[in-house]
């Protein structure tokens, strides 16, 4: 392990290379035109106030945020049905903002303390009409309104607004899951779309934070040697792959309603996926960027049949991430009869001219034995390789790895010692990341009016439309439903790409 002159860590395994060799010279940044500045957000209304998402994610978000000194001043705050007093409130806050106030001592210190001495909790239930109105009447505007709420809770509180009851300028952030198929995700859009303009629509993706966006762009678009080769004369698959060794983690009553496709594929990886397949976009604005995704959503689709290219499967007991787990349909809150899958497997089609063929898998599982979050680029084997070379002759691969963001390159070489026997080799770097956390960078977003990380209303709806068709089968039973043991790489047979 040693570090290059641009601060990335480069390791070398299985060769004698001079570590000169993978060293990057310290690049110019990439440029970032900058768009019209929209006006600040003043004021951040988080409804659910009491909640999950609130307490673990976006508290800590909220915090990191402030604290770096990259958002103007803000009141926070907090909203539910509870009974909360305003002490329970600044409570909840002042425990994530100490955590926070650790890791930017100094101004952002300040920025916290300011914002806690500032905020407040409001008692309202967000469905009944009107009330909701009532309270947004009360606070400085512009305002962002994040809706950590049940979905559908969510869904009837923006049902009972309209576009008069928001200050000029507001902003909504809506948690996912966005939708539960084409049409529900079509109804809410259009519901949004009669309050705000759609890039003041934030649909949260916190997977793919800022800094992966752009380091798969920057690797993508900034280096000649890869994007020549980005196409399916060269690629033969690309896997994009979320293993966790976490099981339900008390969420029971939502994932036995989801399962792996909608949780982790539907709203996240196939995200991921248009990254990675799109085209080179003219600028980093959200419209270039966003318009690259969308176009590759909407040549994307799963080919039938589904038994050959989608698979899902569900943990039995056993041990993963050192805790002891039992059967999943044995934990509390969940109904065997729903048959939700734990691990999903779909095969996706980009079906343009660069990616014919190539088939595009994607995978997320819980209670696997080993996390693994990464996409794995694997090229097609070299038309000859001459008679005479021996030892390894595996594909060359690409591996991008997620949170932390880092680079693989694992390609064949000559020796050490026989120089007639090829040996694989490792070249890693870790990217740059953001010392925001995921939410941070979700609400820097919302709070600088940026809607690149957002998810576009018309690619929500076109994720739904691609895992529809097998949600239905897989509803149908005309899949089957695989056991593997909790804490193994899955059922025998799933194997990917070595890692
Ligand atoms: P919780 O059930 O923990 O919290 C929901 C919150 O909504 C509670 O504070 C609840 O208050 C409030 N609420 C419910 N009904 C009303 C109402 N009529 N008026 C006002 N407030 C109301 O859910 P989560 O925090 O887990 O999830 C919130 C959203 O975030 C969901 O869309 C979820 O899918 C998404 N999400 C969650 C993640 C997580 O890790 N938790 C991760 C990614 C997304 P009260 O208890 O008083 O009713």
């Amino acid at each position: 392990m040693g570090n290059n002159r641009a601060g990335g860590a480069v390791h070398f395994a299985g060769t004698r290379w001079h570590a000169g060799i993978v060293t990057r010279t310290q690049n110019a940044p990439l440029p970032i035109p900058t768009p019209e500045k929209p006006t600040a957000i003043r004021t951040l209304l988080i409804l659910g106030a009491s909640g999950d998402l609130t307490g673990r994610l976006l508290l800590p978000g909220v915090a990191r945020l402030i604290a770096s000194g990259r958002t103007s001043a803000i009141t926070l705050v907090g909203a539910g049905s509870d009974d909360w007093t305003a002490e329970q409130w600044r409570d909840r806050v002042s425990h994530t903002f100490d955590d926070a106030a650790a890791s930017f001592p100094g101004e952002g210190k300040d920025a916290l303390s300011d914002v806690l001495a500032g905020t407040s909790y409001e008692k309202v239930d967000v469905t009944a009409p009107g009330e909701l109105a009532k309270l947004l009447a009360t606070l400085e505007g512009p305002i962002a309104i994040y809706f950590a709420l049940p979905p559908a809770v969510s869904q009837k509180a923006c049902e009972v607004l309209s576009a008069a009851d928001l200050p000029a300028g507001t902003r909504l952030v809506l948690e996912k899951p966005f939708g539960s198929d084409v049409a529900s995700a079509r109804s809410l859009n259009t519901t949004l779309a009669g309050l705000v303009p759609e890039d003041h629509i934030h649909r949260v993706d916190h997977f793919l934070g800022k800094s992966t966006v752009l380091n798969i762009l920057g690797l993508r678009f900034a280096n000649r040697l890869l994007e020549p080769l980005w196409n399916g004369d060269n690629i033969a698959k690309v896997e994009i792959i979320f293993d966790e060794e976490l099981a339900l983690e008390n969420r029971a009553r939502y994932y036995d309603t989801a399962g792996a496709l909608r949780d982790m594929i539907q709203s996240h990886l196939l995200q991921v996926m248009a990254v990675i397949a799109m085209d080179v976009p003219a600028t980093l604005m959200e419209r270039d960027v966003r318009d690259g995704i969308a176009t590759v959503l909407r040549a994307s689709s799963v080919p039938e049949p589904y038994g050959k290219s989608t698979r899902r499967a569900r943990y039995t007991a056993g041990t993963a991430g050192g805790r002891d787990l039992t059967n999943y349909v044995d934990e509390q809150g969940i109904d065997a009869a729903r048959g939700t899958e734990t691990l999903a497997e779909i095969d996706v089609r980009v079906n343009n001219w660069r990616w014919a063929g190539v088939p595009f898998i994607l995978r997320s599982g819980k209670a696997l034995g080993r996390k693994r979050k990464e996409a794995v680029i694997t090229y097609k084997p070299v038309p000859h390789l001459p008679t005479g070379f021996h030892g390894v002759d595996t594909p060359t691969r690409l591996h991008i790895g997620f949170g932390p963001d880092t680079l693989r390159l694992d390609l064949d070489v000559n020796g050490p010692g026989d120089l007639f026997t090829l040996n694989r080799v490792n070249l890693l770097t870790e990217l740059a990341s953001d010392a925001l956390l995921p939410y941070g960078e979700v609400l820097d977003g919302v709070l600088s009016g940026d809607p690149l990380l957002s998810v576009r209303g018309d690619t929500a709806e076109e994720c739904w439309r691609i895992v529809e068709p097998v949600l239905q089968a897989w509803q149908a039973d005309t899949v089957p439903l695989q056991e593997y043991q909790a804490g193994s790489a899955g059922p025998s047979g799933w194997d990917s790409s070595e890692s």
